[in-house]
C-alpha cells in the first residue's frame, strides 16, 4: 500500500466502557511498517488526558460487577479469547509482522503463545487462593483471603506486542481486576486484536479498556491517578523508573525493564552450540528482545576459534529483519559509530540499501571485538543487532565481567562442566539463568523478571507467581 492509497488505511478507536471512542481532540497517529515505511498499516487515536481519565473511570465503574462475577465465568472469557487468537492466528501474525517487522513464523508463535498464556491463567487462576492457619481455639477459623486490587494499568512495549500484554491482562482479569491497557504506539494493532479477542469472548463493558496515545498525553492519568491500584509496566529502565517514582503510595508497581545480557563461553563449551546461542540469542528479532544477548564473554583459549566461527555464521545470515522504528534505527546506528571509536568492528553495522531494503530500517548485524568493561557498548542497552566480544581469563573473570553491569535480566553460559553449570546458577546476578540455551525465551508457566535495574523485583510475572501481583491479602479471624 502506498501513500496514494492512504484513504484506505483503517482507523481504530479506543475501547472505553465497552464502546469505541475517538480521542476527544479527534487526532490520530499512523502505525507504520518498518520494513517499508511507505505503508501505513493502521491509524490510531492520539488520545489526551481526558480520554485516559475516561478509561480509568470506566474500569473503576466495572470493578464491583467483575469482582463478583463467578470465577468459572471469568475463566470462560479467557478461554474464549484464546479460541479467538488461535482461530485468527494467521491474520494477527501477518498484522504483527507488518507493524513491527518480526519474521512471520515468530509472529505466529507469539500469537499462539499468548493464547497459551490465557488458557494457563484460566485454569491456574481458579485454584489461586489464601491459606488456613491452625490455632489453639477449636471455635476459631483463621484464614487469608486473596482479593483483587481494583483498576490496573497494563503498559507495554512494541517488541512483543501481544505476548507481554497477554501475560499482564490475563492474570489481572482472572483474579477480578479491571484493566486499562495502553499498548506501544509503535505496534498498537496487535494489542487491539487482543482486546478484540476478549470482546468477542463476551467480556463485560468497562472490564478491559484499550487506549492509545503518547506517554506525555495519557501517561500521568493512567499511572498517577490513585484510582489505579497497580501498574504493570514493561519497557525501558528510564520510563519505568519515572513511572515507579511518580506513582501514588497506594499504587503497586511491577516494572520489567532493560537488560545487557551476557553469554559466557567457557573453554569446554561446544563451540558450534555457543555460536548458535550467540546468533539466535543476540540477533533474532534484530537484537530487539529484552532478554537478547548483547555481550559475548569468551574465555581466552577458545576466543579466536569462537570468533572465527561466529563471523562466518554472521556473514552467511539471510533474512535480516528490520529495526522496529526510526528511533531504533538512529539509536543503533549511533551506537555502531560509538563502537567504531571504542573497539574494533569485525563485521556488519551497515544500513542495507537496494530496492528491497531502502524504504525500511535494515541494518546488518555488527560484531565488535576488543570490548572492555568501561566502554559504552559494553555498558548501555543498545537494543539492536550489535554484539560485543569481551575476553575473560577464566570462570572467575567471566562471572565478574558478566555481573559488572547495572542490569540483571537474563544470562547464559555455554559449558560441558556440571560443576560450572551449578556454580553459574548461584554466582550470576540475573533473574533468568540459562545453561546451554539462549538468553532469550521463557515459559508461560514459570516466573519471569529481572534483578538489579532490570526490574523493581517486587513481583514476578508469568506462572503462578504472576497472579500474586494482582491480589491483596486479608487475614480473617472467624469465631463461632
Ligand atoms: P518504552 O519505555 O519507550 O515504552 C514502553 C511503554 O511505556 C510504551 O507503551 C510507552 O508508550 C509507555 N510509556 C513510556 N513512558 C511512559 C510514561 N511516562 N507513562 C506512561 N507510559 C509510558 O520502551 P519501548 O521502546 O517500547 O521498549 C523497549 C524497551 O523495553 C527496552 O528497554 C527493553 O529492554 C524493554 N523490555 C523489557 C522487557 C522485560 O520483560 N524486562 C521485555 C520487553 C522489552
Amino acid at each position: 500500500m502506498s501513500a496514494v492509497l492512504d484513504s484506505k488505511v483503517e482507523e481504530f478507536q479506543n475501547l472505553i466502557g465497552g464502546e469505541p471512542r475517538h480521542a476527544a481532540a479527534r487526532k490520530t497517529f499512523d502505525d507504520v511498517n518498518p520494513a517499508d515505511t511507505r505503508e501505513i498499516v493502521a491509524r490510531f487515536q492520539a488520545s489526551g488526558p481526558a480520554d485516559a481519565r475516561a478509561a480509568v473511570e470506566a474500569a473503576a465503574a466495572a470493578f464491583d460487577g467483575w469482582r463478583k462475577t463467578p470465577i468459572s465465568r471469568r475463566a470462560k472469557i479467557l478461554q474464549g479469547a484464546a479460541d479467538f487468537l488461535e482461530a485468527n492466528a494467521e491474520k494477527i501474525a501477518a498484522e504483527l509482522t507488518r507493524e513491527e517487522g518480526k519474521a512471520i513464523a515468530l509472529a505466529k508463535d507469539e500469537v499462539l503463545r499468548s493464547a497459551q498464556t490465557l488458557r494457563f491463567y484460566a485454569i491456574e487462576g481458579q485454584s489461586f487462593s489464601g491459606e488456613t492457619f491452625p490455632n489453639d481455639d477449636a471455635d476459631l477459623l483463621v484464614y487469608s483471603l486473596r482479593e483483587p486490587l481494583g483498576v490496573v494499568s497494563a503498559i507495554t512495549p512494541w517488541n512483543f506486542p501481544i505476548s507481554i500484554p497477554a501475560r499482564k491482562i490475563a492474570p489481572a482479569l482472572i483474579t477480578g481486576n479491571t484493566v486499562v491497557f495502553k499498548p506501544s504506539s509503535d505496534a498498537p494493532l496487535t494489542g487491539y486484536r487482543l482486546t478484540e479477542a476478549f470482546v468477542r469472548a463476551g467480556i463485560p463493558k468497562g472490564v478491559l479498556n484499550f487506549i492509545t496515545g503518547s506517554p506525555a498525553d495519557v501517561g500521568a492519568e493512567i499511572t498517577q491517578n490513585p484510582v489505579v491500584r497497580a501498574i504493570s509496566f514493561t519497557g525501558s529502565t528510564a520510563a519505568g523508573e519515572h513511572i515507579h517514582r511518580s506513582a501514588p503510595l497506594t499504587t503497586r508497581t511491577q516494572m520489567e525493564l532493560g537488560g545487557k545480557n551476557p553469554l559466557i563461553v567457557m573453554d569446554d563449551a561446544d563451540l558450534d552450540l555457543a555460536v548458535d546461542l550467540a546468533i539466535k540469542g543476540g540477533l533474532s528479532l534484530a537484537g530487539q528482545a529484552c532478554t537478547g544477548t548483547s555481550r559475548l564473554i569468551v574465555v581466552s583459549s577458545v576466543k579466536d576459534l569462537f570468533t572465527q566461527k561466529l563471523v562466518a555464521k554472521i556473514a552467511a545470515m539471510k533474512d535480516i529483519g528490520p529495526l522496529a522504528t526510526k528511533k531504533q534505527l538512529e539509536t543503533v546506528l549511533s551506537y555502531i559509530e560509538i563502537g567504531k571509536k571504542e573497539a574494533k568492528l569485525l563485521c556488519g553495522g551497515e544500513r542495507l540499501a537496494g530496492e528491497k531494503y531502502q524504504h525500511g530500517y535494515f541494518v546488518t548485524p555488527a560484531l565488535f571485538d576488543g570490548v572492555r568493561q568501561d566502554m559504552r557498548i559494553a555498558r548501555e542497552e543498545i537494543f539492536g543487532p550489535v554484539l560485543a566480544l569481551i575476553e575473560a581469563s577464566g570462570y572467575e573473570d567471566a562471572i565478574a565481567k558478566a555481573n559488572d553491569t547495572e542490569y540483571g535480566l537474563s544470562a547464559a553460559i555455554a559449558t560441558r562442566s556440571q560443576k560450572t553449570m551449578h556454580r553459574f546458577a548461584q554466582d550470576i546476578q540475573s533473574g533468568t539463568v540459562k545453561i546451554n540455551r539462549t538468553t532469550t525465551g521463557n515459559l508461560v508457566n514459570a516466573p519471569f523478571g529481572g534483578l538489579k535495574r532490570s526490574s523493581t523485583s517486587t513481583f514476578r510475572e508469568s506462572g503462578r507467581t504472576g497472579l500474586e501481583f494482582y491480589t491483596q491479602v486479608k487475614t480473617v479471624y472467624q469465631g463461632v
